[in-house]
């Protein structure tokens, strides 16, 4: 994960808030969730109960993370498969890029796995000489444009048809043979078949790890993950430690809200379980199979009462989808793998030293994300916690200077009337001089990018000493 400062955040906000083709695409896109979730929604014969029993059943597996890992682990090993416990990023793409150069691999496909972006899977192996191919159509296009995902569900969900049609004709365009969407995507199929074919590697993500049963639980609408995970010879999941569910039973609450919550299904077009590689007498599978359990930050997040919660978080990416300033935004502003509003809480969290403090305040506090979360993790509660580790971290303290004046000021109707003179005169001064909104402007950080409030030409009580008593 790069650093992306302060600065660099709000120079890609602003582009994209003046971007209008940007803002209405993401706005389109976003409506027609908003139109699909809705219904969704009215599937459940109680959507509240359904949210309730999730966030029961991702509570409990995190506060017994040690022993259902084990568990999951030990039903793995038993079919034969192998998990590797990486503590780190860099241990993760050393296992990952060390099993494929001793296995000879050449050519890796991989189904759509926000865990590979988090620890930049994809460079490391290209850079050992393998070629790696993302197969989720969204991911395939942003790679093709060499853009990291905007949004953890739909990762090209920022491109039109059009600036989509432009990519192809450009990278693939022995491939093309006309531009609407069926042939866009009979043109990826062409190109990704040939990849599958020819793979000796796939690698995958995991929406759920299944204690009970020792398997993985993927969730895809292409089918791109069924290919991934049984065509090539050597299968890795690689999921983040939080993935873990108690039980086989949960996922008949857990897929269909995360279906809903993601993308308004009432359960995605292929729902897979895989437990280990191919056993005697099936017909496929894969030979050697790999699950890598990554921490990269999480045990810290596990160990902290206050953030705790944010493990429960199962990646539908409602909270994104709901956030105005997400929705003005867009996804690559961040500069995280995750983005929004669970980007804000739990980027800092995960790398504490990596200077992404500023994405707490990346925020309205509407508290939509909140309501719209189908694990009912808090989360305006976490963006004001982190807005306070900020503060803490970073020692700058002008809000509470400036409540502590305000309060000064306010505890006294003298002190008041003149602090009220000074600043009215203070803003005409500062207007007639042209200091207003220039860079030598003390408030120029806030004004910069909002409009500074009128000067009323009369006090409060000069007003009401002439309309107060009509
Ligand atoms: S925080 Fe909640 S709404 Fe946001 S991605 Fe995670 S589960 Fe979905």
């Amino acid at each position: 994960m790069s650093t992306i400062p302060l600065q660099e955040f709000l120079r890609r906000a602003t582009e994209k808030c003046a971007d209008l083709t940007h803002r209405a695409t993401i706005q389109r896109n976003i409506d027609s969730y908003d139109v699909a979730v809705a219904k969704g929604k009215q599937r459940f014969s109680d959507w509240e109960a359904a949210r309730s029993r999730c966030s029961e059943i991702k509570a409990e597996a995190i506060a017994h993370l040690d022993r259902y890992l084990e568990q999951f682990e030990g039903k793995v090993k038993e079919r034969g498969g192998h998990v590797f416990w990486a503590e780190t990023a860099e241990d993760a793409r050393q296992y990952i890029a060390g099993l494929a150069q001793s296995r000879g691999v050449k050519t890796i496909v991989k189904s759509k796995s926000m865990v590979t972006e988090e620890i930049h899977l994809s460079g490391a192996l290209e850079k050992q000489g393998a070629a790696v191919w993302e197969t989720d159509l969204g991911e395939y296009i942003v790679q093709l444009r060499n853009e990291p995902p905007y949004h953890i569900v739909t990762p090209a969900m920022h491109l039109t048809r059009v600036q989509i049609a432009q990519t192809f004709r450009e990278k693939i365009p022995s491939e093309m043979n006309g531009e609407e969407p069926p042939q866009l995507v009979a043109a990826a199929r062409r190109k990704l078949r040939k990849a599958f074919f020819s793979a000796e590697m796939g690698i995958s993500g995991a929406n759920f790890l299944v204690a009970d049963a020792g398997m993985v639980a993927i969730s895809t609408n292409e089918g791109n993950g069924r290919l991934t995970t049984t065509l090539p010879r050597i299968h890795v999941a690689i999921t983040g430690i939080e993935k873990i569910i108690p039980r086989l039973s949960d996922l008949a609450t857990l897929w269909p809200v995360l279906a809903t919550a993601g993308t308004g299904q009432p359960i995605t077009t292929y729902s897979t379980l895989i437990g280990g590689p191919r056993q005697p007498g099936e017909t496929d599978g894969p030979e050697e199979f790999h699950v890598v359990l990554l921490d990269n930050g999480r045990s810290q997040v596990l160990a902290s009462r206050e953030h705790r919660e944010m493990l429960k978080c199962i990646r539908c990416g409602a909270c994104l989808n709901v956030c105005p300033v997400y929705r003005q935004i867009g996804g690559h502003a961040y500069g995280t793998t995750y983005q929004g509003p669970i980007g804000s809480v739990l980027t800092p969290n995960l790398k504490p030293s990596a200077g992404f403090e500023h994405l707490a305040f990346a925020s309205s506090l509407c508290s939509a994300c909140g309501s719209a979360c189908p694990v009912r993790i808090n989360l305006p509660h976490q963006l004001l916690l982190n807005r306070r580790d900020a503060m803490a971290k970073t020692g700058q303290s002008g809000s509470r200077t400036m409540f502590r004046l305000f309060r000064w000021t306010a505890m006294s109707s003298v002190r008041f009337r003149v602090m009220g003179w000074l600043s009215r005169k203070g803003i005409s001064t500062a207007k007639a001089l042209g200091i207003a909104g220039s860079k030598l402007d003390p408030m120029r950080p806030w004004t910069q990018y909002r409009n500074g409030p009128e000067v009323p030409t009369q006090t409060f009580r000069e007003w009401w000493r002439t309309h107060g008593r009509q």
